[in-house]
């Protein structure tokens, strides 16, 4: 069962240096989410195999050009594919209204939007359907932004194939299993769940800290996460900058990672004036050892 992450675009504000800005698609279980919509992020699901009509939910941080401006695209994409389903946006206050502007002189689509109004302040749950939860995780930036926290729900227990023929076990009778019961035999024996099934996996999380600046409540919000993405728009050698912008240093990124004991760290969300991102790499690694370079079109498992 797969929880995966692609990236889209992993550079700020201006495009360069063949990266585009912030969008990544989370696969969990093959149901895919957008998160974040930033200029060309069609193309680049088309490029990198992302399949876009699977899109049911979009998770907008923050209404700044860079993380929405793919939106109109996309959506007007589906409109002309046909696409009929509803697409459900979280995002703060301000999307519905951007977005039925543009359609509204631009012939409208074929599919409901319906939107939900975050509370950026708030920690609390915005999502949830059968596989994950999703909680938003309030950020310090110039405008109202969100984070967001992917938790995979607990799985059933798993049967252990053997005992289906130890007990000669009906096939009907195996979802109950999975979901806990012991079976109980003809001639009235009980055999407990533990000697019929296996614990299921760990469930697996996946955090997005998008534009913030240093924030450190976020990492008891997300504690123990597996998979982290945390903005690193600076290095450290432009620490004033990333202050006076509302932004982190791959430094500050790499000691929230710290605190919260995350598994893995991503780093995205670069600065156009650094073409090299050998520096990000290092100071954050420095503080937290497991840190990658986000890149577009790389992809990061979360293992069952
Ligand atoms: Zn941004
Ligand atoms: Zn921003």
């Amino acid at each position: 069962m797969r929880f995966e992450l692609t990236l889209l675009g992993t550079n700020s504000a201006l495009p360069a240096y063949g990266r585009f800005p912030s969008a990544q698609v989370l696969n969990v279980q093959e149901r895919h989410y957008l998160v974040d919509c930033g200029e060309g992020a069609q193309i680049r699901m088309s490029q990198f195999g992302v399949r876009r009509s699977k899109i049911q939910q979009v998770f907008i941080s923050h209404l700044h050009g860079d993380h929405i401006f793919g939106l109109a695209g996309f959506l007007s994409s589906m409109a002309l594919l046909g696409r009929e389903d509803p697409i459900e946006l979280y995002s703060p206050k301000g999307l519905e209204e951007m977005v039925r502007v543009l359609f509204k002189y631009s012939g409208g689509l074929s599919f409901p939007l319906h939107f939900h109004t975050l509370d950026t302040e708030k920690n609390q749950l915005i999502f949830e359907d059968k596989a994950i939860t999703v909680h938003s995780l309030p950020l310090v930036h110039r405008v109202p932004s969100a984070g967001f926290l992917f938790r995979e729900k607990e799985r059933p227990r798993n049967m252990r194939p053997e005992k289906i023929e130890t007990y000669n076990i009906h096939y009907r009778d195996i979802p109950a299993i999975k979901a806990g019961a012991d079976y109980v035999l003809p001639d009235g024996r009980r055999i407990s769940n533990e000697e019929l099934t296996l614990p299921p996996p760990a469930p697996r999380s996946y955090a997005y800290c998008s534009d913030t600046a240093y924030h450190e409540p976020l990492a008891s919000m997300i504690q123990g996460v597996d998979l982290l993405y945390h903005e690193s728009t600076f290095c450290e050698d432009m620490r004033e900058q990333a202050v006076l912008t509302g932004h982190s240093t791959a430094r500050q990124a790499a000691e929230i990672a710290r605190l919260a004991g995350a598994g893995r760290l991503i780093l995205g969300h670069y600065s156009s004036r650094y073409k090299s991102l050998k520096p990000f790499l290092e100071e954050a690694r420095a503080v937290f050892p497991n840190t990658e370079l986000g890149d577009d079109g790389r992809v990061f498992e979360v293992e069952a």
